[in-house]
Order: structure tokens, then C-alpha cells, then sequence
């Protein structure tokens, strides 16, 4: 048994990093118009965007910092420049959406914009050692500006106690639709009963998924792939043709999601609750 042990323990001194990547998360995926200035730069599950105006780009979240490499060769397979990244935002203060902040600060030199209630968090990812950038802090009802896009910051806390969904209006044939880039409703692996780093988590979930249906969403994405069935919609983006509907407007499926998540989320209270299914205290999604 210690033999079938000793090595994965050995893997875990060495290697901290693999055990917290999980496997597949960092593979590409095709980078992606979603609509309009909007595209799909991410990985096949850790979900980036671009957002191109004529006075330099905005990416919204790093990832970890082995991810920022395919985020680099996906905006430039769409045919911009990495350096014309002029600002970074980011969603929540987890590793696999902010490690990567440093090492696009260095390639790109772009203000760093992070939640303020997320700040702290943010900073401890510290890849190498290096220290984390952090150039505005914004609060809820904030907006980033460039090149006559804006982008305005809701906080919805749970997953963090500073998650940050971005809005903004796309256009397409003439139409603007409200797009609405979720942060993150996903209550896996936290722990909700004796939280001592959050007390409050409980309340912040239950009022997070209310406020997550006030919003007049119409094109959704979120900050995981799989959240919004990214693999599935970009199949239907494929075979799009004239006048079909952009797979990506999606109302319903922004509804269905929601309710989903809060069910998910009252299941796993109530078990936790009842002595069983422990999370852990901080949450690493
Ligand atoms: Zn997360």
C-alpha cells in the first residue's frame, strides 16, 4: 500500500501545480467571434474574451499563468497582437482566472483592473514569486472604457466574497442585445455550515442567484466553458447559416442555468447541513 502511495506523494512535493490544473483545462480550444468586438481567446474550459476596439484591447481574465501561452496564440490566430491588450479584467479571485495576471502585465504592460472585495485574494497568487499587478480597483456599478466600449462590473458574491459579472451591449444586424458575462454561481467543493474565512457565504449565494435574474440577459457567457456549453454552441456557430439565430443569444438557457446552480446549491446545504458532504473552506473553481 506505502509503495502505491510513495509516489503519489512524491508527485505532490515535486508538483503542487498539476494536482490544482485539472486535466484538459489548459488544452485549446478555436478562438472564436462570439459577436461583434467579442471573442473567444480562453482554453477548452477556462473561458477568456477580447474585446477589440480601435484604441487597443481588453481581455477579461488571465487564467492560470500556463494558460496565458493559449490565450496569446488564440488572439493572434484571430489576427491581433497580444501587445495591443491594454487592459485586463477578471472575474473572480480564484487561481485559474487571475494566476496568470503577472505574465500578461510583462507581455502586454496593461492596466490591471480587479474587484476591490476580491483584491486580497487576488494579490496571495503570487506564480514564481512574483508580485501580483494590480492598477484600479473597481465596486459594483464600475465601468472600464476603451475605444468606445463599456463594460460594467455587478458583484455577485459567493463563489467570492467579491465575484464580478461584467455587462455590456453587443450589436448584430442592426440589433443590440445585452450581454452579460457571468462570474461564477458555482458553490462546488465550498464549504457553507462553520465557514470562518466567510461567514456570510450563505446569505451572499441565496441573494447572488436573486440579483443573477434581475439582469435583462440576452447573449450569456460565464467564466467556465462548460457553464454555458460552450462545446455545443460553438458546434451550432459552425453551421450557422444566413438568418439563423447567433447560438450564443440565449435567454432561456441563461434562466435553466441559474435555477440549476441555486438547486445545486440548497442540495448541497441542506447535506452539509445535515452532518455530511463537507466542503472545503475556500473554494478552488
Ligand atoms: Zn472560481
Amino acid at each position: 500500500m506505502l509503495n502505491q502511495l510513495l509516489p503519489l506523494i512524491a508527485l505532490a512535493v515535486v508538483s503542487p501545480a498539476a494536482f490544482s490544473q485539472p486535466a484538459g483545462w489548459n488544452d485549446p480550444f478555436p478562438p472564436h467571434k462570439v459577436m461583434d468586438n467579442f471573442y473567444y481567446v480562453g482554453t477548452k474550459e477556462l473561458a477568456s474574451f477580447l474585446i477589440v476596439t480601435p484604441a487597443g484591447n481588453i481581455l477579461m481574465n488571465s487564467d492560470y499563468e500556463a494558460s496565458v501561452p493559449v490565450i496569446k496564440a488564440s488572439v493572434e490566430k484571430l489576427g491581433f497582437k497580444f501587445s495591443d491588450i491594454k487592459i485586463l479584467i477578471a472575474g473572480h479571485a480564484h487561481p485559474d482566472h487571475v494566476e496568470g495576471d503577472a505574465l500578461v502585465k510583462e507581455l502586454t504592460g496593461a492596466q490591471v483592473v480587479v474587484g476591490r472585495v476580491d483584491a486580497p485574494a487576488t494579490r496571495a497568487f503570487r506564480p514564481g514569486g512574483k508580485e501580483h499587478p494590480i492598477d484600479r480597483l473597481v465596486d459594483d456599478g464600475d465601468t472600464v472604457t476603451l475605444g468606445g466600449s463599456t463594460l460594467t462590473a455587478h458583484i455577485m458574491p459567493g463563489h467570492t466574497k467579491g465575484c464580478l459579472a461584467w455587462s455590456t451591449n453587443l450589436k448584430e444586424n442592426g440589433k443590440t442585445y445585452y450581454a452579460f458575462i457571468e462570474c461564477s454561481l458555482n458553490m462546488q467543493a465550498i464549504r457553507f455550515v462553520g465557514n470562518t474565512d466567510y461567514p456570510e457565504i450563505v446569505d451572499d449565494f441565496r441573494a447572488t442567484y436573486k440579483k443573477a435574474r434581475t439582469f435583462p440577459v440576452e447573449l450569456w457567457v460565464s467564466s467556465h466553458a462548460s457553464f454555458y456549453g460552450l462545446a455545443a454552441k460553438y458546434e451550432m456557430l459552425q453551421k450557422r447559416g444566413p438568418g439563423d439565430p447567433n447560438p450564443f443569444v440565449d435567454p432561456e438557457g441563461y434562466k435553466a442555468h441559474v435555477d440549476q446552480f441555486e438547486k445545486n446549491f440548497e442540495a448541497a446545504l441542506a447535506l452539509q447541513q445535515s452532518g455530511q458532504g463537507q466542503g472545503k473552506g475556500k473554494g478552488k473553481q
